[in-house]
């Protein structure tokens, strides 16, 4: 699914990702830890083509080298991100704005677009598989929306567009239990042997509900360890420092 060699990135002349190695097979979870500033976030811009950054290496998505391919083509050949701090879209309604974006997917695909009725039908579904609050569909994309909400909206989102590798950015932080399981809901929901996710996140606490196959420590913009879910247990105890 993605192959990631050799990877670095710089921006305003500050290197962040640092020859960083990652291999994610169909069907995987993967979940990337790591320090604050260790480059997380960089790694999931990068990967999911944002301008800006100055790359060397090589991502590879279906065998396909995303070198040239800019940030929409990536969502529609596949790559979702849940930002960390989702944005907040003045003047565009969140139905809309969801509806756009499903659409621009599949006719890329050669598929139909779907009517808003159609599209309703699936928000309506998918939600309440979720146990998200419908109305804030109708409210401007993440304006005035709690913590909870913008991260709930993300996951929803995830759900309608279906994508095959989902990186998810700190989705957990800030989030209340019950938040934190319809986040994991949502993930767990989406898991088959043809769909990939990396979860990146700051706290063992998210990897309770949702398993990852593999655990990595990200530091100073490279994997400094790879383990199963015991690594995750064993950071909350003994933290970050002892690997760095
Ligand atoms: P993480 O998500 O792991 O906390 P980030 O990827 O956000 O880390 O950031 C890694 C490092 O790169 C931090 O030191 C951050 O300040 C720096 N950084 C991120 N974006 C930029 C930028 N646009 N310009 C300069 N430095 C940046
Ligand atoms: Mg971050």
């Amino acid at each position: 699914m993605l192959e990631i060699k050799n990877l670095q990135a710089s921006i305003n002349n500050k290197t962040i990702l640092k020859g960083l190695n990652l291999t994610i097979k169909p069907g995987e979870l993967h979940a990337m830890m790591g320090p604050n500033g260790s480059g997380k976030s960089t790694l999931a811009h990068v990967l999911s083509g944002k301008n800006g950054y100055e790359i060397s290496g090589e991502i590879n998505f279906r065998g396909e080298n995303l070198k040239k391919v800019p940030v929409e083509e990536r969502a529609q050949k596949g790559i979702f991100l849940a930002f960390q701090y989702p944005l907040e879209i003045p003047g565009v309604n969140t139905n809309n704005f969801l509806k756009t974006s499903l659409n621009s997917i599949r006719k890329s695909k050669g598929e139909k677009e779907l009517d808003t009725l159609a599209f309703l039908k699936l928000v309506r579904e998918k939600s309440s598989e979720l146990g998200i609050d419908e109305k804030i569909l109708s409210r401007q994309l993440n304006v005035g929306f709690s913590g909870g909400e913008k991260k709930k909206n993300e996951i929803l989102q995830m759900k309608i567009l279906n994508p095959s590798l989902s990186i998810l950015d700190e989705t957990d932080s800030g989030l209340d239990i019950d938040a934190l399981k319809i986040v994991a809901k949502g993930v767990n929901s989406s898991r088959n042997d043809k769909k990939s996710f990396l979860v990146i996140t700051h706290y063992q606490r998210l990897l309770d509900y949702i398993k990852p196959d593999f655990v990595h420590v990200l530091s100073d913009g490279k994997i400094i360890k790879t383990g199963c879910g015991e690594l995750a247990e064993e950071l909350e105890k003994t933290g970050y420092k002892k690997l760095t």
